[in-house]
């Protein structure tokens, strides 16, 4: 633009930046599900990143064309909370990303795949609350008539539960649903696999979900993955039922999707289907997440570990 003066130009050349980052490579998993990793641009001491988004076929219309797209974002390279079975928890916590790479994963993948994105879930790398303004201002953006125009019951915020955070989200009114990682009612157990539960107990985090639903009056949902010989028995099932009791909650239940070196497994599907029945028996609402990309590293807790089946 050579209609401005040199040391404008200079100036901007300096200070900003018109490209949030670039595609590295993109798999394509045998259900549909694509699965992006961006190289991030370098921060201010020059060190780059790399994070991963996932596009997520949801539903086959007659035609067999997928119905409708969710977007499974990032918001941060690596995450500090460590949690014993997610990939993103393994490598060395690198750096939060900003309003404008998260929304830029949106707006790249529909460039790419040329879809339209219905639903938002941010479930990717990181723990949104610890990212607090930048995934607020992000989610705003994608709520924001101008924006994406898209509606709070289709946006999910996945946390892992840091109830400072969650209490301050609740006064801002975030434009979106909460899913909160649970994982176990016990907390001995809960500790072991999540070791923020140390700080953030489960009777307190009980007390800032019930806050959320008195004062949206929308539901919350509690996030659960079975861990073989762990959190699946019988009796993790009545302590999860016993914490749920008197909270507007549905349960959604996860396959435990391998990550080479941890050292967990997925219940058999009878376990599984066991634990789902007893938790209906118990008059609980409960859903069954359906595994996607797995073929890939491609689905929950994967992100951030590598593979080489790169297209
Ligand atoms: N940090 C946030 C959001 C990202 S993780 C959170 O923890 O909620 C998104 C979901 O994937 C969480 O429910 C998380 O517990 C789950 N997850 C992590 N590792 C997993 C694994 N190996 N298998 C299945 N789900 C996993
Ligand atoms: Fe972080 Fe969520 Fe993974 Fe825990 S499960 S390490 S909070 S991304």
């Amino acid at each position: 633009m050579t209609d401005l003066s040199k040391s404008l130009r200079e100036d901007l050349a300096a200070k900003a930046t018109l490209s949030t980052f670039k595609l590295h490579t993109k798999q394509v998993s045998q259900d549909g599900t694509t699965k992006y990793l961006w190289e991030l641009n370098p921060d201010v001491t020059g060190q780059t990143a790399q994070v991963e988004s996932v596009l997520i076929p949801m539903a086959i219309d007659e035609e067999g064309e997928p119905g409708h797209y969710t977007a499974c974002l990032s918001t941060q390279a690596g995450c500090r909370m460590k949690c014993t079975f997610c990939a993103t928890g393994v490598p060395k916590f690198q750096r939060n990303l900003t309003t404008a790479e998260i929304v830029s994963q949106i707006l790249f993948m529909e460039q790419d795949s040329g879809t339209r994105f219905t639903n938002v879930v941010i479930m990717g790398m990181g723990e949104p609350m610890d990212n607090y303004d930048y995934t607020q201002k992000a989610m705003r953006i994608l709520h924001d008539p101008e924006g994406f125009n898209l509606g709070r019951r289709r946006m999910t915020v996945s946390t892992s539960g840091l109830i400072e955070h969650m209490n301050k989200f609740i006064k801002d009114d975030w434009p979106v649903s909460l899913a909160v990682s649970l994982h176990s009612a016990d907390p001995e157990i809960r500790s072991q696999l999540m070791p923020i539960n140390r700080s953030n107990p489960l009777d307190q985090l009980r007390k800032t979900m019930k806050d959320f639903t008195y004062k949206r009056r929308l539901p919350i949902t509690l996030e659960y993955i079975l861990l073989k010989d762990v959190n699946d028995s019988p009796e993790d099932a009545r302590k999860l039922a016993a914490y749920c009791k008197d909270l507007l909650c549905k349960v959604n239940l996860i396959r435990y999707n391998p990550v080479p070196t941890l050292p967990y497994d997925s219940p058999s599907e009878e376990r599984v289907m066991a634990f789902r029945e007893d938790l209906k028996n118990r008059g609980l609402r409960v859903f069954l997440r359906e595994r996607k990309g797995v073929d890939i590293a491609a689905a929950c807790g994967q992100l951030g570990f590598k593979n080489d089946k790169s297209t």
